[in-house]
């Protein structure tokens, strides 16, 4: 609500009080990387913003693609492409799509967490700590997982998750969009946060290729993507520094999505000055660096 009191209450300093991202070297030869990642929310992805939704068969069928078909596609191309990548899961997902939760680990790729019904973490709300309980739970009691990684669902955060994470062990997050390098947050105590591994909203297939009665958006083609695509990635390795894919199955595991992503990620591949890696790995050494800075 806009009144002078809410106005009053805005805090006069920045949002985020981490240090600016340091600038190291990346692992050599490499002199800029692709944190590659993908975000699994199936059928919580709608249910999330609305459990009436779960009665809406048609738009549940949008998240189920992603356990029939769009995240076996999207596994295939990874394998033939011969790259690991970090899929982050909702607790739901992994209960809903066992087999699906478990072809991922099974391929080699890291699995993170992303709640359990894709609540949005606003501040404030109720289910904030339920939301990470039960995705860690659930992670751990189907997969034997426990998590490095947390990328929040649709993108929100609050103090409170901030500093939740750190006492749940997660090592790095991966949601804000204020850089385009590493960073270590800082809590409202002071103490050290989690590594964040920042994104962008260029590279989340969401925003350019899928449209529902409940998320209206224009699709782009594939030329428009790839234009968007490759320009972020090459004055992103121009300035040495690190781009963070977006990607959902129930997305870019479309057919001509897939086959768009197929090309960009082969032209990555092609790019010598370019480590393409999971999280962890960047988180790794990001940690690394900042314990013995050259
Ligand atoms: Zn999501």
């Amino acid at each position: 609500m806009l009144d002078s009191k809410s106005l009053a209450g805005i805090p006069l300093r920045p949002a985020n009080a981490a240090a600016p991202a340091p600038v190291f070297p990346w692992p050599a030869p490499y002199t800029s990387s692709m944190f590659l990642s993908f975000d699994v929310d199936a059928e919580s992805a709608w249910t999330g913003k609305d459990p009436s939704h779960a009665e809406r068969l048609v738009t549940m069928s949008f998240g189920g693609f992603e356990a029939r078909v769009g995240t076996p596609k999207l596994l295939e191309l990874l394998d033939r492409l011969g790259l690991r990548a970090t899929f982050f899961i909702t607790g739901w997902s992994v209960e809903a799509h066992p087999a699906m939760a478990e072809s991922i680990l099974r391929a080699g790729h890291e699995v993170g967490h992303h709640g359990y019904h894709h609540l949005l973490p606003d501040p404030h709300d109720p289910f904030i700590e339920e939301e990470l309980e039960r995705g860690f739970e659930v992670l751990k009691r189907r997969l034997g997982v426990v998590p490095k990684g947390y990328r929040a669902p649709s993108g929100e955060f609050c103090e409170q998750l901030r500093a939740s994470l750190v006492r749940h062990g997660i090592v790095y997050t991966s949601s804000f969009r204020d850089d385009v390098r590493p960073y270590r947050h800082v809590l409202a105590d002071g103490e050290p946060g989690t590594i964040e591994l920042p994104i962008t909203a260029s590279y989340d297939d969401w925003l350019l290729g899928l449209t529902n009665r409940f998320s209206p958006r224009p699709i782009f083609p594939r030329e428009h993507v790839l234009s968007i695509w490759k320009d972020e990635l090459d004055e992103t390795r121009d300035w040495g520094a690190m781009v963070t894919t977006v990607l959902h199955p129930q997305c870019s595991g479309r057919p001509m999505r897939l086959r768009l992503l197929r090309e960009f990620l082969q032209y990555a591949q092609s790019c010598p000055d370019l480590w393409i890696a999971t999280g962890e790995a960047i988180a790794a050494h990001f940690a690394e660096h900042e314990a013995s800075p050259r």
